[in-house]
């Protein structure tokens, strides 16, 4: 049976946070990890204070870093942004300062090579971080926090930060569709199988994540060898019927991490004791792929423009910066006299410029219904 460990922890003040984290990995047979190599990828979505709730908080990395290597394992760490300089982006979020003092080299992701996806439905293989080449062993560490395209995102969406930069645009235009784009991120996962995954929780994000919600105080650190059974219970506490969410439902049919009904087994905190009754979540949003077998492709845009949400720009709070300009993977957006302009009929809708918008000028928004 799958288990999950969970334990409650309020703030992270180191000492608290160290030793909370080493019972919760002891829990996980983690302690039987010795002289291994092991990659650690958290979740930095774009440059943002740890207090934003964007990323993974330094202090969960530093507290990781110190347990396995008192164990004896060498460790890496790293993550690949949408767009800006990762150093930088790993500065600003404080993670490459702890990666610095604990002698952890903080990796490169823009150096590439093929996994091969043999069990993929979509891919059967992708160009992702060559480390992944070089470790035994890799640990997701992602941040609790709702999706506004997925609806909430965790262990298993993390690993896409293991595509390089910009790269992750083309994989957005080649699969527009929610659930292929959620198919592709389950079919990328059963290359790299993520050997375990310790998710961020003492503070998630909830409202318009992964980058423009609210800090949410939650208070708990969660740590699994099943990144399955973790992102279930993450999203089944703040409030989802996970079997409903796109990268679950098409993880848990691939039947890889779980069978369908399997029960997971919670040999700390019990999950059904945590249940958060008012998280902000992303409400199932209207997806128009249903009707893209039955109609032709200029009606499917007209339905698609009009019943999904679509990103509206604040020139009042814009500062045009233009990251979303470059991000955008349909080459939708430009800057016309001195305001961010978009072309709906090219938009697919994929929210990266919504996601990236630290200046939090975008809001989506359906024209009709
Ligand atoms: S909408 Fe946001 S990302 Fe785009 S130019 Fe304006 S501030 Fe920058
Ligand atoms: S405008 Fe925004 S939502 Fe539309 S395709 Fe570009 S990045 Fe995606």
């Amino acid at each position: 049976m799958a288990s999950v460990s969970i334990l409650k922890c309020q703030n992270y003040e180191e000492t608290e946070v160290v030793q909370i984290m080493n019972k919760l990995l002891d829990s996980i047979g983690l302690d039987k990890i010795t002289g291994k190599k092991i990659l650690l990828k958290p979740n930095i979505l774009y440059a943002a204070q740890p207090e934003k709730a964007v990323t993974t908080h330094p202090a969960v990395l530093k507290a990781i870093i110190k347990y396995l290597q008192k164990n004896g394992n060498t460790v890496f760490a790293g993550d690949s942004p949408a767009f800006q300089n990762q150093e930088a982006a790993a500065s600003k979020a404080g993670l490459k300062q702890v990666a610095d003092e604990c002698g952890v080299p903080w990796q490169d992701f823009t150096q590439t090579a093929a996994i091969p996806a043999p069990e993929g439905k979509l891919v059967k293989s992708f160009q992702l971080a060559s480390i992944l080449n070089d470790v035994d062993i890799v640990i997701s560490l992602p941040k609790m926090k709702t999706h506004s395209l997925m609806y909430y995102t965790g262990a298993i969406k993390n690993m896409f930060g293991l595509v390089p930069g910009l790269s992750k645009s083309a994989l957005h235009l080649r699969f527009p569709d929610r659930d292929n784009f959620a198919q592709m991120i389950v079919d990328l996962n059963l290359a790299v199988k993520p050997n375990y995954a310790i998710m961020d929780a003492i503070v998630g994000m909830e409202g318009p994540g992964p980058g423009s919600g609210k800090p949410r105080q939650v208070g708990l650190l969660l740590a699994s060898d099943n990144v399955l059974a973790l992102d279930m219970t993450a999203a089944r506490i703040i409030g989802y019927k996970p079997e409903t969410l796109p990268i679950l439902s098409q993880a848990l049919a691939s039947g890889f991490w779980l069978k369908t009904g399997e029960e997971i087994d919670y040999p700390l905190e019990k999950a059904e004791n945590l249940l958060i009754k008012d998280y902000k979540l992303i409400h199932h949003l209207h997806d128009a792929s249903m009707f893209r077998d039955y109609m032709p492709e200029w009606a499917f845009r007209l339905i698609k423009n009009l019943t999904v949400k679509r990103p509206i720009f604040n020139p009042n709070i814009c500062k045009l910066c233009k990251e979303c300009v470059r991000i955008c993977p349909a080459k939708a957006l430009s800057v016309q006299e001195n305001r961010i302009k978009v072309d709906y009929t090219k938009c697919i809708r994929c929210y990266c410029c919504h996601e990236i918008c630290s200046h939090h000028a975008i809001t989506l928004k359906k024209k009709l219904f």
